[in-house]
């Protein structure tokens, strides 16, 4: 099928990238113009496991191309996929102005029907602004006779993972009350729901608000989870053990419930305010999610306190070594990642940081640019040269198992802060560290 993506973030380049091998005709649409050149030239501009080869290969096979003319993708969809950004505003709603500008675009250039396919998360509502919008256009140039349908399809992909997630969904949902809308997903997809059947049709407003929910339900487990850790801390509880206690009632279930530093990326906070925001607006008091996003806020900071309070209040010029910068593993993305908290709050009370981050370094740099209080490590264990102690931000799986004599012999002393629970306390005791964790008992 001939297909066009507006956007070519995480999503959009994955979305495009699968669909390209599966053997469609996809062109990629995105404003930036720097980053479809270098689109263009093979270079990826996110990290992703797999991505690469996989867009590469479809663009030799003729199958994947990038662009900035918008009228040319117009022309070459019969699907037309949105995936731009959707930040949050200042009040926490979601900006739907690029998905708008994409609608309008669409509507200027179109000659034949078009199946507008939204990917963006965007609040309930959303597909009757966009098919306002392309009314409008379409009646400005006098063309309303152009049918199309806007369908709502969202992603679930998870950073890290997505090319997976979208070769292999659990779910695709099409919220859409056309036939033929259906029949068109349904064929698009079918390459994707072949073992078993999940695709599941909606109407557009259940399958837009079935994503803000289903992030807002796992942003929920992790901050369940983190309250919980912070009442095991002061009752002198191992959340590990909690966790499995609860994990082995399959109502419950194991995943998802691990306690940490918080959430972070470019989706859970933002669309857990976006949610309490549509809500808000409805005169629904949103309690719960307020209760999720604060308790997360907190979160963020709960491993300075224990650093500052081991320290006596008092790190000023101490060092510290950080491991995971990203906000998850296997991704280079540090939207709203703890570690951006945990960084400005060592350096406000003036400690210099050491950090690693087997991805995130080139992130980080253009992100805070060059300081004195802050040294990019090419490796972890450079990270740990003569630093006070060592923190944990991200779960990286090269962070999973630690040399303890080589940690003991770098750092100048013996005090590792785990925001993600990696290691086990009486191992880290016997081995003569002071260790800090989240809901588990610190051994000092
Ligand atoms: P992103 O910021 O990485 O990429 C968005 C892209 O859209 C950018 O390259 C930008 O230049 C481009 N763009 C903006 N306006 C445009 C226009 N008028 N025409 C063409 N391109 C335009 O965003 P993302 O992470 O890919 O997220 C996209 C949407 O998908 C968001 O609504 C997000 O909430 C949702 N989502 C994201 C994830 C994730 O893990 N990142 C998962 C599921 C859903």
């Amino acid at each position: 099928m001939n297909v066009t993506v507006f956007g070519t973030g995480y999503v959009g380049l994955v979305q495009a990238a699968v669909l390209a091998e599966a053997g469609n005709k996809v062109v990629c649409i995105d404003i930036d113009t720097k980053k479809v050149e270098r689109l263009k030239q093979g270079v990826i501009p996110i990290y992703e496991p797999g991505l690469e080869p996989m867009v590469n290969n479809s663009v030799s096979s003729g199958n994947l191309s990038f662009s900035t003319e918008a009228a040319f993708g117009v022309e070459h969809g019969e699907l037309i996929f949105i995936a731009v950004g959707t930040p949050p505003d200042e009040d926490g709603s979601a900006d739907l102005r690029h998905v708008l500008t994409v609608a309008a675009t669409i509507a200027q250039f179109m000659e034949s029907k078009k199946y507008i396919i939204n990917k963006s998360t965007v609040p309930v509502g959303t597909a009757d602004k966009v098919r306002a919008t392309v009314e409008s256009e379409l009646s400005k140039r006098n063309r309303s006779d152009l049918p199309f349908d806007i369908i709502s399809n969202p992603e679930f992909l998870k950073e890290g993972s997505a090319l997976n997630d979208c070769m292999r969904p659990d779910r695709i949902i099409i919220g859409t009350s056309e036939a033929d809308s259906e029949q068109k997903l349904r064929h698009l997809y079918a390459p994707f729901n072949r073992n078993h059947e999940k695709i599941l049709v909606m109407d557009v407003k259940s399958a837009e608000l079935t994503k803000y929910a289903a992030n807002c339900m796992l942003a929920t487990k992790i901050s369940f989870m983190n309250e919980m850790a912070n009442i095991a801390d002061k009752v002198g509880a191992d959340i590990e053990a909690v966790r499995k206690g609860i994990g082995s009632d399959p109502r419950v279930g194991y995943q998802f419930i691990y306690a940490g530093i918080g959430y972070g990326g470019s989706c859970f906070p933002k669309d857990v305010k976006a949610l309490i925001s549509s809500a808000q607006q409805m005169g629904i008091a949103a309690d719960i999610l307020a209760a999720v996003e604060s308790r997360n806020e907190r979160q963020k900071h709960y491993l300075v306190e224990k650093i500052l309070s081991h320290f006596n209040g008092d790190i000023q010029d101490k060092t510290f070594a950080l491991w995971g910068l990203s906000f998850k593993p296997n991704t280079d993305d540090m939207r709203e990642a703890p570690s951006r908290i945990l960084l400005t709050r060592l350096w406000e009370r003036g400690a210099k940081v050491r950090a690693f981050d087997p991805e995130a370094l080139t992130e980080c740099q253009r992100i805070f640019g060059d300081r004195e209080d802050l040294a990019l490590c090419e490796s972890k264990n450079d990270a740990l040269q003569g630093a006070d102690a060592l923190i944990v931000a991200t779960e990286w799986q090269q962070f999973k198992s630690l040399d303890l004599n080589e940690v003991k012999g770098a750092l100048s002393t013996a005090v590792v802060f785990d925001g993600r629970n990696q290691y086990e306390p009486g191992e880290m005791r016997d081995a003569g560290f002071d260790y800090y964790c989240v809901g588990r008992p610190d051994t000092r």
